[in-house]
Order: C-alpha cells, then sequence, then structure tokens
C-alpha cells in the first residue's frame, strides 16, 4: 500500500482531528478484525493500581504487547526486519488521517484506549530536534480529551529508524491527575513514585517550545554523547494552556529485564509506562510486581538524582 491508500478515508483537515480520529476508529473496528481483537482484549485486561507516598500507577497484563516490549531495537536487528511504519508493509486494512506530514494511525496492539502511533510519512530517524513545534501542535489538535506522546530512538521507541508519536485518551493516565493545577514556573521539576520529571506549562506554543528546547539541550549538556539525550515526553492541550511532561533517562531497562529466573521481570519503560501505567506481559511478573518493585525500578531508569539537580541549577 501506499499514504494515499492509507488516508483515502480521511475526510481531509477541514474537519477537527479529534472527530476523525473518532471516525477512523469506527471505521477500523468494523473492518480490521485484528484491530477489534485487540482492542477487545484491552477491555478485559486485568489490572491493578499501587500506590507510594500519596501517587499511584497502574500496572496491566497484556500479553498482546509482548512483541513491542521484547523487541530488540539494536541497529542490526532494526535493519533486518520489515519498517511496520512504512505503508508498504502495513495490513489492507489499516487506514488513518493526516496531521500535517504525519498519519495518525490506531494501534492494534493498545494499552490504553484510543492508542495511537503517528508517524511521520517518510522513512527518517526517530529524533525530536526540530520536531517539538509538530509536537505541540498536535497536541492542541487532539486535546483536551488526548494527549501526545514521544518516546526517545534509545527509551522506548519500537521504531527507532522511522519518526513516531503516540496519542491516547488521557483519562487513564496517571500522573495527569496527580499534578498541581497550576505551575507559576515555566519548568519546574518534581519527584513522584521514584521517577524524575521536567513539567514545563505555558499558553504561547512558541514559548513552551523554547523552554522545552532549552531543557533538551541541557539535558544534552549533562552528558557527552552525540545523541539525542534519552527522553519521554508527554505534551497535553486544555483550557488555553499547554502541558509537557519531559522524563530524563539513565537507562532504557532495568537490570530486572535482563536478569534469569526468579529475578527477571520483562518491564520495558516507555511513555506511558513513566506515567503511571506499567504494562507486564506475563502473569507472573504482575503478580510479583507491587509498589515498592515499581518504585525501584522507576527510579533506576530515571536520570539519576544529582544529574537532575544539576539539570534543573541550569534551567
Ligand atoms: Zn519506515
Amino acid at each position: 500500500m501506499a499514504w494515499d491508500e492509507i488516508l483515502s478515508i480521511d475526510p481531509g483537515e477541514s474537519k477537527p482531528l479529534l472527530d476523525r480520529i473518532e471516525a477512523l476508529f469506527a471505521q477500523q473496528r468494523e473492518t480490521w478484525p485484528a484491530f477489534s481483537a485487540g482492542e477487545a482484549a484491552l477491555a478485559r485486561l486485568e489490572r491493578k493500581t499501587l500506590t507510594h507516598a500519596g501517587d499511584s500507577i497502574f500496572v496491566q497484563v497484556n500479553p498482546a504487547r509482548r512483541g513491542s516490549t521484547l523487541a530488540k531495537t539494536d541497529a542490526k536487528a532494526v535493519a533486518a526486519r520489515p519498517c511496520f511504519l512504512c505503508p508498504q508493509n502495513m495490513p489492507a486494512e489499516e487506514r488513518g488521517v493526516a496531521f500535517e506530514d504525519l498519519a495518525v494511525l490506531p494501534n492494534p496492539f493498545p494499552i490504553l484506549r484510543g492508542h495511537c502511533t503517528v508517524a511521520g510519512r517518510e522513512h527518517v530517524p526517530q529524533a525530536i530536534a526540530g520536531r517539538i513545534g509538530t509536537f505541540l501542535r498536535l497536541a492542541a489538535a487532539i486535546g483536551p480529551g488526548m494527549a501526545a506522546l514521544y518516546n526517545g530512538p534509545r527509551c522506548g521507541a519500537s521504531a527507532p529508524d522511522h519518526l513516531h508519536f503516540q496519542a491516547a485518551w488521557i483519562d487513564e493516565i496517571p500522573i495527569l491527575r496527580q499534578l498541581p493545577a497550576t505551575n507559576v514556573r515555566a519548568v519546574t521539576g518534581f519527584e513522584s513514585f521514584g521517577r524524575r520529571v521536567l513539567m514545563v506549562d505555558g499558553e504561547d506554543a512558541a514559548e513552551v517550545q523554547r523552554v522545552a528546547e532549552r531543557a533538551i539541550a541541557a539535558l544534552q549538556r549533562l552528558g557527552d554523547e552525540a545523541d539525542e539525550p534519552m527522553t519521554n515526553l508527554l505534551a497535553h492541550h486544555a483550557n488555553g494552556q499547554f502541558r509537557v511532561l519531559l522524563f530524563p533517562r539513565r537507562t532504557h531497562r532495568p537490570a530486572c529485564y535482563s536478569a534469569s529466573g526468579p529475578e527477571r521481570l520483562a518491564i520495558s519503560p516507555a511513555i506511558l509506562e513513566m506515567c503511571g501505567v506499567l504494562v507486564a506481559t506475563e502473569a507472573a511478573d504482575f503478580a510479583r510486581i507491587d509498589a515498592e518493585l515499581a518504585r525501584q525500578i522507576y527510579d533506576e531508569v530515571s536520570i539519576d538524582p544529582a544529574a537532575f539537580e544539576r539539570l534543573l541549577a541550569d534551567l
């Protein structure tokens, strides 16, 4: 297939993006059995809530996420597989709607209701540089009901070779309900459930973009690598206000991911996990994970506390 065919059901940008996404999901439910099976499986997932120091997260057991959680994302493995975000490799039933030079596509292996992949229509590497403006416009177009999400190429993006964001309805994203309603500073750092997070607030998209880019540049200076600093991002737009959450990371996967025997836990944190939706692919892992184990995993994959202090001082 080509993008023309994928986007053939899209009525075009004269209609609001959120309405077109809802119509897309209805169309895909009718015509793509694997997609409706994925949605039905999501509705049946077992979930539990964990609480630490007043903040709570969900854990779900979601076997359909094995492909993503266990994905090998090293350059060699990526080069050896057909890119699932290029239209010629998509299932025949898959359709999407356009947003700027991106395509919003329903995720057949959802973590949350309305989980979308928002893929670039060109096969270019995953990178946030030069893309924050698009990311904020996407958040404004799908808010306040949905949020825009980004995984860095080395911390959760399952296609590090093909630019993509994600989107999901916010009602099941725990961290968004646990934040202060207003932020007197343009950028604030906080810690929750072992996670260290930067929060950027503002009305003006250009200003929010500038502050977020400055934070990413400061993070880049902390490390001594040429690659994009490891980050996951969320952007939400409501009541005329943008809110961006930036999770600086020190590692992609916790040590328990590659442990053997009873210590092993197949948890691979990406943006939704950082926002409080932990995905276990195995029932035994789901049963074993408790609040302290979850806190340790978040602490281990988040920027280390001393570096976080230096980052805040640099902003
Ligand atoms: Zn591709």
